[in-house]
């Protein structure tokens, strides 16, 4: 027999866990499905966020996750949710979503996508090896242990003059054009102003810790690389919804107003998914925000009056 749900929340991370805890502190029936593909799982220490700083960021999503399962409401499946249909209404006037993951079907009044994104990387040998633990994409999450040693910005379009122009405050900068973009003469007077050095020549390799091997032969030693990295969702289902989307300058998101309600009734988003910037304590304020209002709409009808 298919079950059904309240909410049926699809990633079971830092913003699906945050949603999870404000509907189960509502005693409402919740299932989360997470498939445990965590951006941050490259990195062994995460930073910024209060109480938890320098912890593993695997520990922070465990206890999460424990903390959420002590609530008796709460179910929880490992494995994708493949695919989402918005089913109508039942004779209650309850819309209903359907969830598949493999051959099992699921149910619920209320759906929240806290998906996350994955990270598109750069085709540079010995980038993937060294994503999250000496090559970053963000500064305020892994700057600072880079204790204001020599930092090399690899440059994936004009987008890396942003990268370029933020790093010196955390160490000397040098950007590697590695023939992504040139730049004009007000950007040059701008990296100049920071103090960053440029090198010209191709990226080859890293190596080493963070050894950046050029095509000339030449190799730079840094303390830690940043890279320009877009990203996607992974899933069709916003696709599959009909959700309106947004972009933004890395990556197509999840368009959500500010409760977090996608432009599909009954739908929420919430997390690296449904905004520009990320972070861990943005992705749980937003699934906090998500799952709030889902509850809301549970109690007082949708926007759309069902
Ligand atoms: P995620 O944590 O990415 O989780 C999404 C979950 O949804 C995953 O478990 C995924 O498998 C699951 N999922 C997706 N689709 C499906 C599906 N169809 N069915 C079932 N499950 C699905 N932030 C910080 O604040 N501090 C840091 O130090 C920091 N370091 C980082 C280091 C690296 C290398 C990277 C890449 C990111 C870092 N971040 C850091 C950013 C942080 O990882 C994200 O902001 C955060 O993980 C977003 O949380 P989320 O819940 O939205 O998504
Ligand atoms: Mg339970």
């Amino acid at each position: 027999m298919t079950k059904t749900y309240d909410v049926i929340i699809i990633g079971g991370s830092y913003a699906g866990l945050s949603a999870g805890l404000q509907l189960a502190r509502a005693r409402r029936k919740v299932l989360v499905i997470d498939e445990g593909l965590r951006r941050n799982r490259f990195a062994s220490h995460s930073h910024g966020f209060i109480t938890q700083d320098g912890v593993d960021p695997s520990v922070i999503a465990a206890d999460a996750r424990s903390q959420l399962m002590e609530y008796s409401t709460v179910d929880w499946v490992s494995g994708r949710a493949e695919t989402v249909q918005r089913n109508g209404l039942t004779t209650f006037g309850q819309v209903l979503f359907d969830v598949m993951v493999e051959a099992s079907r699921y149910q619920s009044r209320r759906i929240i996508l806290a998906l996350g994104v994955r990270d598109v990387l750069p085709e540079i040998q010995g980038l993937k090896e060294r994503w999250g633990k000496s090559v970053f994409h963000c500064p305020y999450c892994h700057g600072y242990e880079l204790n204001q040693g020599k930092i090399g910005v690899i440059a994936g379009s004009a987008l890396s003059m942003h990268h370029a122009l933020m790093l010196p405050d955390w160490g000397p900068t040098t950007l590697l054009l590695n023939q992504a973009f040139t730049p004009d003469a007000d950007q040059l007077a701008a990296l100049a102003a920071r103090g960053v050095v440029l090198e010209r020549g191709p990226v080859k390799s890293i190596t080493g810790h963070a050894d950046v091997r050029l095509l000339d032969g030449s190799c730079l030693s840094f303390e830690g690389l940043f890279a320009l990295a877009p990203f996607e969702i992974t899933s069709q289902i916003p696709q599959q919804l009909g959700l309106d989307m947004e972009e933004s300058p890395l990556g197509s998101i999840i368009r959500t107003d500010a409760m977090k309600e996608t432009s599909v009734p009954g739908v929420f988003a919430c997390g690296d998914a449904a905004r520009p910037m990320a972070s861990i304590a943005l992705a749980v304020a937003d699934g906090n925000l998500a799952g709030v209002n889902a509850h809301r709409s549970l109690m007082f009808g949708m926007k759309s009056g069902e």
